[in-house]
């Protein structure tokens, strides 16, 4: 890690930026799952316990670049006064003379919430200039002597509060959560523990195949699994019935099952699958080895590629898991993800869960807890795992 780090900070009686990711469900006015919240709290907790100030920016939903305060971030705010021991004001704007007001009035162990920062189209950078978009940020830099940033769920996006504001503020580091987020997926990917297996699932196969790519180099074994696997069938000359395909890619999965031959990694497909005849928790299933037939859709992985995989990760010393292997939202398509994720827990391996749907299975099977790391980035880490330099994570100060 060559970014400055929250803990090479001297905090006292500064005021700190900071970009957290609150992008969290709401519900009626009321926080419905607060992990992200929590998640920021060592961060917070760290500035506030070492004599500094917070004003707190974030995101919520997608307001697009309006004031429409359906996407206020007061529940948010609510919940983060219950979590800590400290005065929670939530900023009636983003920026301007009230905010500033409030700003400027804030004491030593005080938290300032400001609004959701995509109320104003400058934060994306979409539908504004560039110089628009570099006034928002100076204006935002002049709130903080520090600058952190503690949301890895968006480092991947180079927006005003992320990756502009930086320019302004000479010292910007990287919060626990970020670091913890950089120290796993960064040196696992740089100097993995082999065996080193991923397993990449998920509906489409568009949003992975760089993935799957760049961890061709570096991986000893990939298993496909979920809506993606199909596509790679029909590129094999299978018959895939109504299963999910996307017919654009089907030559790029052919050039990518071809390229795995020649590097010799092992690029599994699944050899069986629980096939439906309609896309449905109440559809006909039976289990079929190869080709699809007409009228059959493949929702799940099969029991002999559920074996196939779980051997093949119970030898495994590194693991990255990105995507479900089946619809497991739905009962009957569930027992492969949800075995692959035993077999995760279980095994013996630096694991690294990332992106929103596996991160969901895994919280469900309850075994999130068992797992080396849990990303809280789902296109962040997808796009670590691409290889790709992350804007949020380049705009730090280097130590
Ligand atoms: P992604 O966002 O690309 O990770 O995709 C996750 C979604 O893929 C989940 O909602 C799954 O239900 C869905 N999925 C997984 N396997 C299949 C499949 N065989 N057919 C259709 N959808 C699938």
């Amino acid at each position: 890690m060559n970014k400055l780090t929250i803990k090479d900070l001297d905090l006292q009686g500064k005021r700190v930026l900071m970009r957290v990711d609150f992008n969290v469900p709401i519900k009626d006015g009321v926080v419905g799952d607060d992990t992200r919240i929590v998640a920021a709290l060592p961060s917070i907790n760290y500035v506030l316990e070492n004599g500094g100030s917070l004003v707190l920016m974030s995101h919520c939903g997608r307001p697009k670049g309006e004031k429409n305060m359906e996407f206020t971030l007061k529940p948010a705010a609510d919940r983060l006064s219950e979590l800590v021991d400290a005065k929670v004001v939530l900023a009636p704007d983003v920026v301007g003379d009230e905010v500033k007001a409030l700003v400027d009035g804030l004491q030593a162990g005080e938290i300032l919430l400001l609004e959701n920062v995509r109320f104003y189209k400058e934060e994306e950078g979409k539908g504004c200039t560039s110089e628009d978009q570099d006034a928002f940020a100076k204006e935002l830099a002049s709130y903080g002597d520090i600058y952190v940033s503690d949301a890895f769920g968006t480092a991947h996006r180079a927006h005003a509060s992320m990756a502009v504001v930086t320019k302004y503020i000479d010292q910007c580091a990287a919060g626990f959560l970020l670091e913890k987020e950089i120290e796993y997926l960064g040196q696992t990917l740089e100097s993995p523990e082999k065996p080193f297996v991923a397993i990449i699932g998920g509906a489409k196969i568009s949003g992975k195949i760089d993935v799957v790519v760049n961890l061709m180099d570096k991986c000893d074994a990939i298993l496909i699994g979920g809506g993606m696997a199909y596509t790679f069938y029909k590129a094999q000359g299978k018959t895939i019935g109504n299963s999910l395909v996307e017919d654009d890619k089907v030559e790029l999965a052919g050039q990518i099952l071809k390229k795995a031959e020649e590097k010799g990694v092992k690029l599994l497909l699944p050899i069986d699958n629980v096939v439906a005849d309609a896309f449905s928790a109440e559809a006909n299933t039976h289990v079929v080895e190869g080709n699809i037939a007409d009228g059959w859709m493949a929702l799940d992985i099969g029991p002999k590629t559920i074996e196939l995989y779980c051997n093949e990760v119970a030898g495994a010393k590194t693991v990255v898991w990105n995507g479900p292997m089946g619809c497991f939202e739905m009962e009957p398509f569930a027992t492969g993800t949800f075995a692959v994720c035993e077999a995760v827990a279980k095994s013996d391996s630096v694991s690294i869960i990332g992106g929103g749907d596996s991160v969901a299975a895994v919280k469900q099977s309850g075994m999130a807890d068992k797992m080396s790391h849990v990303s809280t980035g789902g296109g962040a880490s997808l796009e670590f795992m691409e290889g790709k330099q992350l804007p949020g994570i380049v705009a730090l100060t280097d130590k």
